[in-house]
């Protein structure tokens, strides 16, 4: 989308003849696993990944592949073979960032439009010799870099950590808007976990890997009826409280997300795609099985307020891109973000909270990425349920502890986790070089 705006705002996009997309590093590695051949062809045509229909999408890439056409932003026809024109250098990357990637646009006389973008984790993007943007210079009433700021500036105010960020929010949009962002957000997650739970068949890529929430949900919910998302919900209320039933739910909630992700369906970036899983399971555990009576939409808003700003820490103190620490800055940080937000719903401290952050990140440290064939699935698609069972355990943990006898702070790990995932080996950073990626050959089914 950026690139398009360049040659939009240049007045240069009407007169482009070809594109050529060149992917360098971890993007060209796991590239075709994590379909991003198919992200970029939509990007060129102009679609909103937020808005799409993402029922259209196979049709779409079959479309361009045959005719080796694409129209550029919605209105400009370009021939683009994705065989040709995408080109994955799995043996260069570039120095700022292993997630880089070029877009070279060839005008009508012959010269080029070429720019540089980097994604450096969780959807952000960086422009080549740019900056990233950081806020446009507004400033926040409590600027926050780490969690000792953030409790200070608890400490100061008596505020909770949800209402400390919703403060700082307050100076980018009015309180409101945050508010109905927030629950359109948790409608999305809603939405994915439903469909993830009754979509059943392999998911695609080769791995052979068949859904399991489908099935997982029908053993869950038995002879109970149900034809839509809140009757589903009030179905899986009916079965009660017993552990292992609850295990058996949040397990199937994150299977749900992470076979809609692997299956290019629609997911929330929390903080990454191959993690998608773990928030929402959280969430949906504390709804379902919290105390009905407590979990209003306000206390939804309250975790998502929490969940993003220990995500937000990492991002600045440490990275949330498994391409630059493996996948504890993936699955660790979106534990340790629910892991916050549910010890602060459930009514922790905010000591407590950041203790529950801090333990689920501890019991991730030096996790590696090394998906199978490079595809989002094995050990990507479990590994959210683990995630999310490591998140309440964290919180429980914190909501039965004294936060004054804790020996290791939250800024504490996540310093021990970027010094980890400098240390990493490149093999282990989403390159399917190392682990499990060449260990198991790809066509073995998943066990
Ligand atoms: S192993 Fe972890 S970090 Fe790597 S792709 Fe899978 S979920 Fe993402």
């Amino acid at each position: 989308m950026r690139f398009l705006e360049t040659l939009d705002r240049t007045g240069k996009l009407e007169d482009v003849t070809s594109v050529r997309v060149l992917l360098y590093g971890s993007l060209a590695k796991t590239g075709k696993g994590h379909g991003t051949d198919i992200a970029v062809q939509l990007g060129l045509c102009g679609e909103d990944p937020v808005t799409i229909n993402v029922e259209i999408i196979d049709a779409k890439i079959q479309d361009i592949a045959s005719s080796r056409k694409l129209i550029l932003n919605k209105r400009h026809e370009i021939d683009f073979d994705p065989g040709e024109d995408i080109e994955f250098l799995i043996t260069e990357s570039l120095p700022f960032h292993p997630n880089g990637l070029s877009f070279l646009a060839t005008r009508k006389k012959n010269d080029q439009v070429a720019e540089t973008f980097f994604s450096v984790g969780g959807g952000f993007v960086v422009k080549e010799g740019e900056n990233e943007d950081t806020g446009n210079g507004v400033q926040l009433p409590f600027p926050i870099d780490t969690s000792e700021e953030l409790l200070h500036w608890c400490r100061k105010t008596g505020l909770g950590i949800h209402e400390v960020v919703m403060e700082n929010e307050n100076a980018w949009r009015p309180e409101a808007e945050t508010k109905k962002g927030l629950l359109r957000i948790w409608q999305v997650m809603k939405e994915c976990m439903y469909r993830g739970c009754h979509t059943e068949g392999v998911l695609p890529g080769g791995l052979e890997v068949t859904r399991r929430a489908f099935d997982l949900n029908k053993k869950l919910i038995g002879n109970n009826k149900y034809d839509d998302y809140d009757s589903w919900v009030a179905a899986i209320r009916k079965g009660g409280r017993d552990f292992k039933y609850i295990l058996d739910w949040v397990s199937c909630f994150a299977l749900a997300v992470n076979e809609e992700n692997a299956s290019f369906g629609r997911v929330v970036t929390a903080p990454t795609n191959g993690a998608a899983g773990v928030i929402p399971a959280v969430l949906q555990y504390c709804v379902l099985f919290c105390g009905e009576e407590i979990m209003t939409d306000e206390k939804v808003i309250q975790f998502m307020l929490t969940a993003a700003e220990i995500g937000s820490i990492f991002k600045k103190e440490a990275t949330i891109s498994a391409a630059m620490g493996g996948c504890q800055a993936e699955i660790g940080v979106s534990s340790s973000m629910a892991a916050a937000a549910l010890t602060e719903v459930l009514g922790g401290t905010q000591r407590q909270a950041l203790m529950a952050a801090e333990i689920a990140m501890e019991h991730h440290l030096g996790m590696t990425c090394d998906p199978i064939g490079g595809l989002v699935q094995i050990p990507c698609i479990e590994r959210n349920t683990m995630g999310a069972i490591k998140a309440i355990t964290a919180s429980q943990l914190a909501l039965r502890s004294t936060p004054d006898f804790a020996k290791v702070s939250l800024d504490a790990v996540i310093k021990t986790m970027w010094d980890t995932a400098k240390d990493m080996n490149f093999k282990y950073k989403e390159t399917a070089e190392g682990g499990l990626a060449v260990n198991i050959p790809l066509g073995l089914k998943e066990c």
